[in-house]
């Protein structure tokens, strides 16, 4: 299928070209992994066959094995079948993967390495994380009410690059017997610069405020992040660009969460950042994610395979279902459809369902597929 560009964030990332209009016929990579994610994909797929129907759209969907079911069958958690399944569909829906099962194992063969293999192997550089605020969920939190209410950040973490990815990397003996483990915390002037624009050109779509994140006061790869954000920041004058230390970040998450608008982060700075935004949303089971490249995105929730409620019919699938409508919003740029799902999670909140993970007074808790369900429910009515 031809690809074209979107133009909210500036860059080409193999969304699906077509006329305004026009159905789509897509294949999507179906990989639920392992945990959780056996669970909540089968949900959003739900929605996306739905969607399909009632629109009138083609959604071809193909399953591959990813992560520890990959490698329990195959002897690696990334299989060749699977890759070239990724890359020869429109866009991927992934669940997560990992468990304790395959803990022990060197790092090669873990699980989590099918993720840092997939994002590489499809250039997705780019990994956005909404993190807003259901209004009927405000009391979810953690957090107070007052510091919640109304929050509305989008974390753009670069994904290929940084300390998951730099050399030297590994465990090495020293003479005294002793151990060094060591990574390398690295990035190029054009790493930084392609994730920066991604940021100030979403900035723009929002309330044009750019937050970049780093440790500039004690590290040299972070001096080279801001110098380049700071470059960057010269084609967009209409943003306001502001650095904040990755410490006083996490600090000022908590304290006034709604500062932000865009936080720029590195790899590792925007893994943790993000989990944190998650929790003021009150459940990291409600968020969803997208990572672009220049070629097909990936869309996943945030959350990983939560082994610890896995295979119970208690897990949320609203990270997923509403990673289906980031899908359908990047990848097939259907934007009224992806607005249907967000509308009908929010009126299946706004009617009392709730997961486990979100129940609160007066609100009926359900399971994952009857969560799928009523979202089903509320899209057709
Ligand atoms: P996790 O995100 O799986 O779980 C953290 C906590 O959140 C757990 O208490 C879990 O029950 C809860 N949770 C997660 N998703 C939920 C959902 N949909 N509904 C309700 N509650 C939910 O993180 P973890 O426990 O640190 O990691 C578990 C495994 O997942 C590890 O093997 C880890 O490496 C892997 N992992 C995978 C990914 C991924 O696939 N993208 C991401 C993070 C962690």
């Amino acid at each position: 299928m031809a690809r074209g560009r979107r133009n909210d964030i500036g860059i080409d990332y193999g969304a699906i070209e077509r006329s305004k209009g026009e159905a789509v016929k897509a294949k999507i990579a179906v990989l639920a992994g392992d945990g959780v994610g056996r669970e909540i994909v089968p949900e959003a797929v739900k929605v996306l066959k739905v969607i399909a129907e009632k629109y009138g759209h083609t959604f071809e969907f193909a399953t591959a094995d990813i992560g520890g079911q990959a490698l329990d069958k195959f002897g690696v958690p990334l299989p060749n079948d699977t890759l070239t399944l990724a890359k020869q569909s429109d866009a991927v829906l992934l669940g997560a993967v990992g468990g304790p099962r395959w803990e022990s194992l060197e790092y090669s063969l873990r699980p989590e390495r099918a993720l840092l293999g997939i994002r590489e192997a499809l250039g997705l550089y780019a990994n956005l994380r909404p993190a807003k605020v259901y209004t009927t969920l405000v009391d979810a939190s953690t957090l107070k009410r007052e510091v919640i209410e109304g929050i509305d950040i989008l974390v753009i973490r670069e994904l290929t690059g940084g300390i998951y990815f730099g050399k030297p990397k590994g465990i090495e003996k020293l003479p005294n017997g002793q151990e060094r483990g060591i990574n390398t915390e690295v990035y190029s002037t054009e790493e930084v610069r392609r994730i920066a624009k991604v940021a100030f050109e979403a900035a723009r779509k929002r309330r044009k405020k750019v937050t970049s994140v780093d440790k500039a006061n004690v590290l040299e790869s972070s001096e080279l992040w801001r110098k380049v954000v700071i470059d960057v920041h010269g084609s967009y004058p209409d943003v306001e660009l502001g650095h904040i230390y990755v410490d006083n970040a996490a600090m000022q998450l908590v304290r006034n969460p709604r500062q932000f608008d865009v936080l720029l982060c590195n790899n590792m700075f925007g893994d943790i950042l993000s989990d944190e935004a998650a929790m003021l949303t009150g459940s990291i089971g409600m968020l969803p994610s997208a990572s672009l490249g220049a070629k097909v995105g990936l869309f996943e929730p945030i959350h990983g395979s939560a082994p610890d409620i896995a295979g119970r019919n208690i897990a949320n699938p609203i990270a997923t279902i509403a990673s289906a409508a980031m899908m359908l919003s990047y990848a097939f740029q259907l934007e009224k459809e992806a607005e249907a799902i967000e509308q009908a999670i929010v009126k299946t909140l706004d009617l009392g369902y709730r997961t486990k993970d979100i129940q609160g007074p007066g609100t009926q808790t359900v399971g994952t597929v009857e969560m799928g369900d009523a979202i089903v429910k509320n899209l057709n009515e």
